[in-house]
């Protein structure tokens, strides 16, 4: 990982809200899903920062947000230095040259009627590069070596693959273009665990020999904590915990933070045994009408009187570890 004046991407206080419009019965009005409510993160040249929270807390929603698939109600998304909320039409679609996703769903996300040729080949192919054709068959070839498949599979189709060779293909189209950073959406959740250590450990791979730059979602906190450099908390549309990963693992300061980490079973068996899970009550409360002051309050067992009246400030409780909890400082 390189020095912090090396960011790639620059987010700044992004919001994401859906409209709800309620019909007649509701009187014409208008609801807000405040899927991500204001967050705050950049990402560093051959990094890997972790994103986790349970479903439902905006991870998924704060990816699309910077890749611009959701366009972001409010907020700053900086990539190579300009910021993508300004961009549109072919600026923008060419911007997206360099920012590529993994998705979840290996199955779901290859088109079955097309070969492996045709799905590698496709975003070189509305990017326009290589120019020719023949160049273009040549790369697709060449990323499937160095994704682990054998290119004479090149004319076969999806289904013809496992799961995990599946997500090699879904890894080689999004390296085809020659992407800078790379959003890997659960990418190995739908794996079997098995298949799931060799397809993170190509990602690594892949990451050190082009000096890409991931954000990584998960909810599987192990799984995060083997791949990311830094790890980013998420609560119901809101940064909660942000740290490098040791620090974060070893010092949670969250009490959410520390909920989901106590979670996590332990190999050693005697340290297992003296693990002390801490239950998380209740569901997450509804993003249109999400709870005052801190939004963990309802959950929260070391909640106070100020946590339901104010808003916790996002503040650095040591040297890169950031947390936005009363009981802090
Ligand atoms: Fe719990 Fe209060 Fe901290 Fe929120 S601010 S996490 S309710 S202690």
């Amino acid at each position: 990982m390189q020095t912090s004046n090396n960011k790639i991407l620059e987010v700044n206080a992004m919001k994401v809200h859906f409209p709800i419009h309620l019909g007649v019965l509701g009187k014409g009005k208008t609801l807000f899903i405040k899927a991500v409510d204001g967050v705050s993160f950049f990402l560093e040249k051959g990094e890997t920062l972790g994103l986790v929270g349970e479903s439902g807390c905006g991870k998924s929603t704060t990816a699309r947000g910077v890749l611009q698939l959701y366009r972001p109600t409010e907020g700053q998304v900086f990539f190579q230095g300009k910021d993508l909320c300004l961009e549109k039409g072919d600026a923008l679609r060419r911007m997206r040259q360099y920012m590529q996703m993994i998705f979840q769903d290996p199955y779901a996300s290859l088109d079955p009627r097309m070969t492996v040729k045709e799905i590698i080949g496709e975003p070189m192919k509305v990017h326009g590069i290589p120019e020719k054709k023949r160049d273009r068959y040549e790369r697709v070839l060449e990323l499937m070596k160095l994704v682990g498949l054998n290119p004479t599979d090149v004319h076969r189709y999806p289904h013809e693959f496992s799961g995990g060779q599946r997500q090699r293909i879904g890894i080689a189209r999004a390296l085809a273009v020659r992407p800078e950073l790379i959003v890997c959406d659960e990418p190995v959740s739908a794996l079997d665990v098995s298949i799931q250590a060799q397809v993170i450990n190509l990602l690594e791979d892949l990451r050190e020999q082009f000096n890409l730059s991931y954000l990584f979602i998960s909810h599987d906190l192990s799984v995060v904590k083997h791949i990311s450099h830094r790890v980013s908390v998420m609560y119901l549309g809101i940064m909660v915990e942000l740290a490098e990963k040791n620090e974060l693992f070893a010092k949670p300061l969250h009490p959410y933070t520390q909920a989901l980490l106590s979670s996590i079973p332990v190999p050693d068996p005697v340290a297992e045994g003296k693990r002390t899970s801490i239950a998380l009550e209740g569901e997450i409360p509804s993003p249109i009408f999400p709870p005052p002051g801190c939004r963990f309050h309802p959950r929260c067992k070391r909640k106070e009187k100020i946590c339901s009246e104010s808003t916790p400030v996002w503040k650095e409780a040591a040297p890169g570890h950031f947390v936005a909890c009363h009981l802090i400082g």
